[in-house]
């Protein structure tokens, strides 16, 4: 975390530094304020995102005065009122697979707004990922990191199997996704692991699932 003070009338056209995609001006509080807080250690991962989609990242909301995000429904102490939270978009990119890409690199604070269009992203310490459609709902991934999976072996069943059964498929084998760690799963992850060099265990562990994602 960096967040550097701006002003609009002064710094509005430069570029943010580390994240030459983007000026100032577009992290301005809607409310015509002048001041501008932008963690620009954050704004770097949003350069990051900028780079990896080779596409426009559009900021509906950066920074936030208390009173304008109070204003508009915000929550008390949002880290928008901080210069530490941002809500993107991306034309023609689903708001999953950017929450995706946001975890993938690192970014604690992930909401994903699948009705608004919208994915907000913030620089808090410690995990906290959510959607939000009528109502807020935690989830645990958004599937960029598959280290939080749990380890899945012959006899497991849900929805962890079934994520892995159909990594499996895209990568051309022929199994089904039945949620059921049978013979051809297991089948299939050895052969999958002894064409990865690793560990032929048919055991889905961290490294399994890093390479299913790769
Ligand atoms: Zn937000």
């Amino acid at each position: 975390m960096n967040v550097i003070t701006y002003y609009k009338s002064r710094d509005g056209e430069k570029k943010v530094p580390g994240a030459p995609h983007f000026k100032i001006k577009e992290f301005a509080c809607h409310d015509g304020t002048d001041k501008i807080f932008i963690d620009i250690d954050h704004a770097k991962k949003l350069e990051k995102i900028r780079v990896h989609f080779k596409k426009a990242v559009h900021i509906n909301s950066g920074y936030r005065t208390v009173s304008y995000n109070r204003k508009i429904g915000g929550a008390s102490g949002s880290y928008h009122t901080k210069g530490r939270a941002f809500d993107i978009y991306i034309s023609g990119v689903n708001v999953k697979t950017i929450a995706k890409y946001a975890e993938a690199i690192g970014i604690k604070g992930i909401g994903c707004y699948p009705n608004a269009n919208f994915v907000h992203i913030d620089s808090r310490p410690s995990k906290f990922f959510y959607y939000y459609t009528n109502y807020y709902r935690s989830v645990r991934t958004f599937g960029g990191s598959p280290a939080y999976y749990p380890i899945i072996a012959k006899g497991s069943r849900g929805a962890y199997v079934k994520k892995a059964q159909n990594r499996l498929i895209k990568k051309g084998y022929k199994i089904s996704a039945d949620g059921i760690f049978g013979s051809s799963t297991e089948n299939a992850v050895k052969r999958f692991q002894k064409k990865s060099e690793i560990t032929v265990d048919g055991i889905v562990g961290k490294n399994t699932w890093k390479l299913l994602y790769k």
